[in-house]
């Protein structure tokens, strides 16, 4: 029997995915994840390899969103200096943040792309919100602790599901 994917790709980190691939793909938004994806939570300042990498994105031509269940105190000024929107208190995994976010800024979620490193918060919401995921590893092995918990689900889910090879194809440079 094959199982279904459960993510469209998965990559190591947000830092191996070439963003012309994404363009390549047909990818015109991308919307990433914060914690854990693009930064440690507690790196409140973007690393020279974070304005790196955003600015790739945009010279491939993708706009980059961050989205972020974390608060407009740590979003704000982190996408600020990048350059970037955002969304802060996503409610991730529910999606009635996020689509209402896509239909006042006129987004197609059919051109566009969630990036994150969780499969509890990050995988529904792209689910919910019919839009293409990728999945990274986290970026660094210490989470705020209102994520720990869904770690220790997160984790063993995620060993199964790459067992089943049914994490999606590896889009890593
Ligand atoms: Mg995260």
């Amino acid at each position: 029997m094959i199982k279904k994917l459960v993510t469209t790709y998965h990559a190591s980190s947000i830092y191996d995915i070439d963003p012309q691939q994404l363009r390549k793909l047909g990818y015109k938004t991308v919307f990433a994840d914060l914690d854990n994806t693009l930064a440690q939570y507690n790196v409140l300042i973007p690393e020279k390899r974070t304005f790196q990498l955003i600015d790739c994105f945009h010279d491939a031509g993708l706009e980059v969103i961050l989205i972020s269940n974390n608060t407009a105190r740590r979003v704000k000024p982190y996408a600020e200096k990048l350059h970037t929107k955002y969304i802060y208190s996503a409610h991730k995994p529910w999606a009635r943040r996020f689509i209402r976010y896509v239909k006042n800024h006129s987004i197609d979620v059919r051109t566009s792309v969630l990036i994150g490193d969780q499969l509890l918060t990050d995988r529904p919401l792209a689910k919910r919100a019919k839009i293409d995921f990728i999945l990274t590893e986290p970026l660094v092995k210490i989470d705020q602790w209102t994520t720990r918990f869904n770690r220790m689900i997160d984790r063993p889910l995620r060993a199964k599901y790459l067992k089943q090879g049914r994490l999606g194809p590896t889009i890593s440079k």
